[in-house]
């Protein structure tokens, strides 16, 4: 899950990362209000999921609140790169004297943690990244060994901080890495990490994502709201506690295991088909779930074909079999299904289909049989 700013400022702040003063507003009168509330000037910023809001005139600084009233109605509806601003985080302005950049992530190749700072921090780190890589620092974090203030000084050091900046610099890189390793997430950015007109270092902008395998620990996560605009797909899924990923193809696809599903994705790539999601109903598929999956898929406009492809271990066929039959009561299915069944109780659950004779089943032996099938119905290979 992606945070915007003003969520990923209040993680910061839980670890005791510092931030600047604000408020969150949705509408222009509320953004004058909480600008009134920490005073004046601030800055008006557009909340949305994407980076370079500055370049594309989503971050304004107001003098008085007539400033902030016409920025707030400016941002408020802007589109930035495709992302149309509905929220709005007004904080206290700061007298920046320079910026930085900070960050950690996860180095999935080196298996490490990789910390990144650089002197020359602002809205050009790309270019940064991309003419002078050398003026970003980088080094590899042994989880076992975590980060001390004694590595981290050295760090900012390397990276070319200002002399008056590195000890506050090194405090907060420690207090990041806390937030990153304890609040696990996959990322966190500070760009820009400023150091103030008079000396003061904290953290100008957030980027946070946070790592969903981890919402188990998290409780307080489910109260995170969700910003922007999500794939209707995925949002329902997700409330069925579905593993649902969408895809721009015309097959549906549903199979028990993510292996099987990324097998049969693949299957319907090979002969010339293109998947219109990934689905993983899991181990433990029941009717209900079978149903629900189906519901989930049956929203998607692309969708000209249904690939069920279930290998039965725990997970009984004539229970999908059911589960099918539920969904055609409870939905009205846009396209018809190509069913592999195969495993437990695989003979049972095809006796339960016969007898039921929708011309919405067609029963397939193999898996690249079911596919070939599907892909036809979609519209033949592409
Ligand atoms: P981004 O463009 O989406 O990364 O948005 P940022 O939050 O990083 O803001 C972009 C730029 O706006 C920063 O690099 C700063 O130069 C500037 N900016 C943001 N907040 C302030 C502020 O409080 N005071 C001043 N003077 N500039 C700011
Ligand atoms: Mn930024």
């Amino acid at each position: 899950m992606d945070l915007v700013e003003y969520q990923g400022k209040q993680y910061f702040a839980r670890y005791g990362v510092p931030i600047s003063d604000g408020g969150v507003a949705d509408t222009v009168e509320d953004a004058v209000v909480a600008a009134d509330a920490v005073g004046y000037p601030v800055v008006v910023k557009a909340q949305v999921q994407v980076g370079g809001r500055g370049k594309a005139g989503g971050v304004k600084l107001a003098a008085d609140a007539g400033e902030a009233r016409q920025h707030a109605t400016d941002i408020l509806g802007l589109d930035i790169k495709g992302h149309v601003v509905r929220r709005l985080w007004v904080e206290h302005a700061t007298d920046i004297a320079k910026e930085y950049y900070a960050g950690f992530t996860l180095d999935r190749a080196a298996k490490l943690h990789l910390a990144m700072v650089s002197a020359r921090g602002g809205i050009d780190i790309e270019q940064v990244a991309e003419e002078t890589p050398e003026a970003i620092v980088r080094l590899h974090i042994d989880p076992l060994d975590g980060l001390d203030y004694a590595t981290a000084l050295q760090l900012v050091t390397d990276a070319g901080l200002d002399a008056e900046a590195l000890e506050q610099a090194a405090d907060i890189l420690v207090a990041l890495y806390r937030c990153y390793i304890e609040g696990d997430a996959d990322l966190v950015e500070v760009n820009p990490l400023v150091l103030t007109t008079d000396g003061r270092v904290h953290a100008l902008d957030a980027k946070v994502t946070l790592d969903d395998d981890a919402a188990f620990r998290h409780p307080e996560w489910a109260d995170i709201e969700e910003i922007g605009d999500v794939d209707p797909r995925e949002h329902l899924a997700k409330q069925y506690g579905l593993q649902y990923i969408g895809l721009e193809g015309s097959v549906g696809i549903i199979a028990n295991g993510a292996g099987l599903a990324m097998s049969t994705l693949d299957v319907v790539n090979q002969v010339g088909g293109s998947a219109a999601n990934f689905l993983d109903i899991g181990g433990g598929a029941n009717a209900d779930v079978m149903a629900n999956a189906l519901e989930v898929i049956n929203t998607d406009d692309n969708v000209r074909a249904i690939l069920v492809n279930i290998f039965g271990g725990i997970v009984r066929c004539d229970e999908v079999a059911r589960g099918i039959l539920t969904a055609l009561g409870r939905v009205e299915l846009r396209s018809p299904i190509v069913l592999r069944l195969d495993g437990t109780n695989s003979v049972e659950a095809r006796k339960i289909l016969q007898e039921y004779r929708s011309d919405q089943i067609i029963p397939e032996l193999t898996m690249v049989g079911a596919a070939k099938r599907a892909v036809e119905i979609a519209g033949g290979p592409s």
